[in-house]
C-alpha cells in the first residue's frame, strides 16, 4: 500500500477505467417502429432505453420507458404511431465516447437525469458529421462497474 488516502485510489481507478471497457450492448430500433412494437422490444429484451438510428447505424434519438408509457396513456391505437414522434431527437441527446472516462459517463447520467447514454463515435458522411453508435452505458452498467470495484 502506498499510503495514498483511499478515496484517492477510488477517484484514479474510475476516472482510469474507459467507457470502451464498460460499456453494453445497445437495442436499436428503426425511426419507423410503432410505439406497440417498441414497448414489446422492451420487455422481450428485457431494457428500458431503445436507440434510434438510421440504416447505417447512425444515432438519430432515444425513446425511454416514460416517452412510451405517455403515448400509451393517452390510448391513441400505438399500433399506428412511429416512436419517431415521440422519441428525443438529435442533437439533443446526450452521449459519450468510448474513450470517456467510466467517471464522465456517470457524472453525464446524473447531471442529465438520464438513465442511459449512447456510447458514440464520430464520422462524416457526405460532409456531414454523423454519429455511430457502438454501445451503451446505463445506471446498470454504472452499478455493475461499483460492484465489481467493491469486490477487490
Ligand atoms: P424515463 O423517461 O423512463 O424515466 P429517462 O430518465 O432516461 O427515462 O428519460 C427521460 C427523458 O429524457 C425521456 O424523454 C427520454 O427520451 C430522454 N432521454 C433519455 N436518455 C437521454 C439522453 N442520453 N440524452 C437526452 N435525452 C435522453
Amino acid at each position: 500500500f502506498t499510503g495514498k488516502a483511499v478515496d484517492t485510489l477510488i477517484s484514479e481507478k474510475i476516472t482510469d477505467i474507459k467507457v470502451d471497457e464498460i460499456k453494453a450492448t445497445p437495442v436499436i430500433v428503426k425511426e419507423s417502429t410503432s410505439v406497440y412494437d417498441a414497448i414489446v422490444t422492451l420487455f422481450l429484451t428485457d431494457v428500458g432505453t431503445l436507440f434510434v438510428s438510421d440504416d447505417e447505424g447512425n444515432l438519430q434519438g432515444i425513446v425511454s420507458r416514460k416517452d412510451l408509457l405517455k403515448t400509451a396513456i393517452g390510448n391513441t391505437n400505438t399500433h399506428q404511431i412511429p416512436i419517431g414522434v415521440v422519441m428525443t431527437r438529435m442533437p439533443n441527446i446526450v452521449t459519450v465516447t468510448p474513450e470517456e472516462s467510466a467517471y464522465e459517463a456517470a457524472r453525464k447520467i446524473v447531471d442529465h437525469q438520464v438513465d442511459a447514454l449512447p456510447v458514440v463515435k464520430a464520422v462524416i458522411e457526405n460532409g456531414q458529421e454523423k454519429y455511430k453508435i457502438v454501445g451503451k452505458v446505463t445506471k446498470t452498467t454504472i452499478t455493475k462497474l461499483f460492484v465489481e470495484l467493491g469486490k477487490n
